[in-house]
């Protein structure tokens, strides 16, 4: 019975299980539950309404993210119930990824409720990704390696598809979750660590730890398949992967550049850069390829960020303590 093409599958029937990883993927998600409503953001409104907090280049980084996943959240959302939904027919993947539309949600709407707080201009924000080149760069990118997939009459019939089909895990799972939400990552991050705009911090934290979850279902798929059909990746397909990554890795710097041209206080604009090949070395292992960077993490605190845990019992916030079991792992 593989994950994709089982003639003989019941969608319907999840018992017994056959691939425990999914399973275990879809209990990590459950147990990490937030809700962007429950992150104060009274601060972050102080901060982003007065001239005294934020710098120009502070402010540049967060209107460039936020106008990157407002839109990016949205593209992942529609690849997973239009494209990925449709051809991963084993129940228990099905279960990881109507859970995992939820959290795309979930991110949707941590957007739409940082939009309303700080009084942003929806139409400035939800327009970026098509007249800010370095965004639109990326959602292009992603959205091109993943077209075949999106035609109504595609099958993942034949080396030739399942390799397409892959494609597309490959596009959205390590390229777009893995790689080119990463520098956005470390820089709202790394403005939290100064307390600057917190709440948006915290968000990000949120949806970072979601997002490393969806990594890691998207790689155990890829890997599931790649076992199942060993006969699609060939050497050659790994090397159109690898390209696909080094390209990807370039446009998420450039990404870096764009948004941060100057650094952030005690950082500079090379780091972030640093960080995305560290990041993207990590996520080619993880798929059984060998890392092409060697970089060292510029930013080992990023590493933390994804264990939520300790840091929820401050007065400033009102997380309530959904996560019943510390299972995560950053990868
Ligand atoms: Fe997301
Ligand atoms: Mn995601």
């Amino acid at each position: 019975m593989p994950v994709i093409n089982d003639s003989k599958i019941d969608p319907n029937k999840i018992l017994p299980m056959k691939y425990p990883w999914a399973r275990q993927h879809y209990k990590s998600g459950v147990a990490n539950n937030w809700t962007p409503e429950e992150v104060g953001m009274q601060k972050d409104v102080e901060q982003w309404k007065s001239d005294k907090h934020l710098s120009q280049t502070e402010r540049r980084l967060i209107m460039w993210n936020l106008g990157f996943f407002s839109t990016a959240e949205s593209l992942t959302a529609n690849n997973i119930v239009l494209a990925i939904y449709n051809h991963v027919t084993n129940p228990e993947c099905r279960q990881y990824l109507l859970r995992q539309a939820y959290e795309e949600a979930i991110h949707t709407d941590t957007f739409i409720y940082c939009c309303d707080t700080l009084g942003l201009d929806p139409e400035e924000i939800y327009t970026m990704y098509n007249k800010v080149p370095s965004i639109k760069k990326k959602d292009d990118y992603v959205v091109n390696m993943t077209l075949s997939v999106f035609d109504p009459t595609f099958k993942t019939i034949g080396i030739e598809n399942i390799q397409k089909f892959v494609m597309d895990l490959v596009g959205f799972y390590v390229i777009m979750e893995g790689i080119f939400f990463y520098a956005g990552f470390a820089m709202i991050l790394a403005l939290k660590r100064q307390n600057k705009m917190i709440g948006i911090g915290e968000q990000f934290e949120y949806i970072m730890r979601d997002e490393s979850l969806h990594l890691a279902f998207g790689c155990d798929l890829i890997n599931t398949i790649k076992a199942e059909n060993q006969d699609i990746w060939t050497q050659r397909f790994q090397d159109e992967i690898v390209e696909l990554i080094r390209k990807g890795v370039e446009l998420e710097k450039e990404y870096a550049y764009d948004a941060c041209p100057q650094g952030l206080l005690g950082i500079n604009a090379d780091q972030f850069s640093s960080y995305v090949e560290y990041i993207a070395d990590r996520r080619l292992e993880r798929i059984g390829l060998v890392k092409m960077f060697g970089t060292e993490n510029p930013f080992p605190w990023m590493a933390q960020s994804v264990d939520l845990s300790k840091e929820k019992n401050f007065f400033e916030t009102r997380v309530t303590e959904y996560q019943t079991s510390g299972n995560l792992k950053w990868d």
